[in-house]
């Protein structure tokens, strides 16, 4: 397949880039209680920065009260499948039933302002000489999983910054590329200069790695540094708000898993 040209706004390589720390949340998926939780960590982390690698809608409850987060907080944002269902009226064939009837229902929960704020995100985004995408470079409107090295290369491909963040698997792993491919979990990582890292930042709203807390990331862009980060929050609340919204209940369980 021939390369395609990327919506990717790179910085001009002589602009004096800010260096500081970002919280990078994925996957919110309309989870207030977990967002929240979230962002009262992040407080105490020195961040000076909010970014999202998509998904802020779907599997649960919240969708207005999420993205008017999001949108305060000045997040720089890049669009997931589910934001792009639900704001783009396509046909939702390539989705599983669950998250297609979750679709259907937040296109009507969702305010027009938020709907057009979701309609607007783009694919890809450079923030200060670091990458944000949803699934992967190569194809990002597909809406493709990397679960192995051989999908993260395909990626690395189109990968034009030392650090690309991304999330949709909801399990954060990280992909190193050097002489070849190297996939693992992390806690802590001090990026290395002349490597390429693909790193997923989990997910703050419906965790699927087996562990039911919160997951989000901060990057220190001086030190390179990145920290996953994992938060206990209020699950039954989460929980409870899906059945009373009568979402399947089948998303209510899995939060206490995280699977
Ligand atoms: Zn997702």
């Amino acid at each position: 397949m021939p390369p395609v040209e990327l919506p990717i706004k790179v910085a001009s390589p002589q602009k004096t880039t800010p260096i500081m720390k970002y919280a990078i949340l994925g996957d919110i998926h309309a989870n207030l209680e977990a967002l929240r939780a979230v962002l009262e960590d992040a407080a105490t982390q020195d961040v000076g920065r909010y970014l999202c690698v998509g998904d802020i809608v779907g599997y649960n409850a919240d969708p207005n009260e999420c993205v008017k987060i999001v949108r305060d907080l000045d997040c720089v944002t890049v669009r997931g499948n589910h934001d792009h269902y639900v704001s783009e009226n396509d046909a939702l064939g390539d989705l599983n039933p669950v998250a297609a009837n979750v679709v259907r229902w937040t296109r009507a929960e969702l305010g027009p302002d938020h709907l057009s704020y979701l309609s607007g995100l783009r694919l890809v985004q450079a923030v200060d000489g670091f990458t944000l995408v949803h699934s992967t470079l190569d194809m990002p409107e597909k809406w493709g999983y990397v679960f192995e090295v051989v999908e993260a290369d395909a990626s690395f491909n189109y990968q034009t910054t030392a650090v690309c963040f991304h999330g949709h698997t909801h399990v954060p792993v990280l992909y190193e590329k050097a002489s070849g491919v190297r996939r693992s979990g992390y806690k802590c990582l001090k990026a290395t200069m002349g490597k390429k890292y693909f790193i997923n930042v989990g997910s703050v709203g419906q965790p699927r790695d087996g562990d039911p807390r919160a997951a989000y990331v901060v990057y220190d862009g001086e030190g390179r540094d990145v920290e996953l980060r994992r938060v206990r929050y209020d699950v039954t609340t989460a929980q409870e708000k899906i059945l009373a919204a009568g979402l399947p209940k089948a998303l209510a369980a899995r939060l206490a898993v995280g699977k």
